[in-house]
């Protein structure tokens, strides 16, 4: 389940940056779930809920920020939206499109206490 290892890695990061800042426990997360990207929110949420159990992110909540995907369209010689990967570009149906936004899968905050 690629949400799991997903999940994994972003606990890693929350779990030394709470460590280094002698947090007594992680609060919440926000992270940054762009629409290209291959992995379902619900999914990640609880995966995340999995496995942050027993640790110093239980409990914690859990925010995603959904970015919208966007490219650069050659033909058309602007950006245009992209709703997911391999779709055609909107305003000439071309294929010649290069991704500028929405394959982000990041932690925008992590709040501790
Ligand atoms: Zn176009």
């Amino acid at each position: 389940m690629h949400e799991m290892s997903l999940a994994k890695s972003m606990y890693e990061i929350v779990e030394e940056t709470a460590r280094k800042n002698n947090a007594r426990k992680v609060k919440s997360v926000q992270f940054e779930l762009g629409a290209l990207s291959h992995a379902e929110p619900d999914a990640l949420s609880f995966a995340f809920e999995v496995v942050a159990h027993g640790t110093i992110a239980e409990g914690a909540r859990f925010e995603i920020i959904r970015i919208p995907g966007k490219a650069w369209c050659v033909p058309c010689g602007r950006t245009v939206d992209l709703p997911r990967l391999g779709a055609p570009c909107p305003e000439c149906g071309g294929h010649q499109l290069a991704v500028t936004q929405g394959d982000e899968m990041r932690i925008a905050s992590i709040e501790i206490i």
